[in-house]
């Protein structure tokens, strides 16, 4: 025992799955079918997108944003513990791998409850924000391309809410974020987030090591 995160081994990994993973068959599906593609790495973990459905519910989020679909796994993921009326922007610009998220979100019964927005997010949460939805949304979804994640995230804080959430997936970057050796744009756009939401009197942050890392900031 210790008073640090534990490390999960595979093993250990394995009985976290194997004693509280609930995920639904449409899920499995769909993350069966993503897996068959080059980029499946992309993939939210299952763990991940059950916690991400807890925090929905919790949030009792009607209103989210998602940047960065893929096949729709995290999109389906919030919305299906949203109420009938619950809707998500979901924001991408792939059309081959959204028209599968799309798919699922139909088989699924939920695609009621997604706008997907084809175009560069940038441009869409733009939109938004001229159409006076400022202040507006419960939760916002980021884990799209990494270079942009600090104006997504200044851009999320003006569209959330009060009390609302924004999560930030991929923090901890597979471990690059403490290799000094690695000064990719992606890395280092990472590491400036994580370095500005540290000090971030706007929010209060917990990063959880779930996935490869999950930032929650709370719009105070
Ligand atoms: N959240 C997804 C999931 O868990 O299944 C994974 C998202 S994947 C890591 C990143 C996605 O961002 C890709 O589908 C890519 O097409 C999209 N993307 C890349 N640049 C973008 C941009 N400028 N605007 C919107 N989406 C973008
Ligand atoms: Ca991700």
């Amino acid at each position: 025992m210790a008073n640090q995160t534990i490390q999960l081994n595979d093993e250990l990994h394995a009985y976290l799955l194997a004693s509280s993973l609930r995920e639904p068959e449409i899920l499995g599906q769909l993350r069966q079918e993503t897996a068959k593609l080059d980029m499946s790495i992309m993939q939210i973990a299952p763990e991940q997108g059950q916690f991400m459905s807890m925090l929905m519910k919790l949030t009792g989020a009607k209103r989210a944003i998602e940047i960065g679909v893929f096949t729709g796994y995290s999109t389906l993921c919030m919305a299906m513990p949203m109420p009938a009326e619950g809707k998500i922007i979901a924001c991408d610009i792939n059309r081959e791998w959204t028209e599968i998220a799309q798919h699922y979100w139909q088989k699924a019964g939920q695609a009621g409850k997604i706008e997907l927005h084809l175009a560069p997010a940038m441009q869409t949460l733009a939109s938004l924000l001229e159409d006076k939805q400022a202040n507006s949304f419960d939760f916002a979804f980021i884990d799209a391309d990494k270079p942009n994640y600090c104006n997504y995230y200044e851009t999320c804080l003006q569209l959330v809410r009060p009390g609302g959430l924004i999560a930030i997936d991929n923090v901890l970057w597979g471990g690059s974020v403490i290799d000094g050796d690695d000064e990719s744009e992606d890395t280092v756009a990472i590491r400036q987030l994580n370095a500005l939401l540290h000090d971030d009197e706007r929010v209060d942050i917990s990063m959880v090591p779930i996935g490869d890392g999950l930032t929650l900031a709370r719009l105070k």
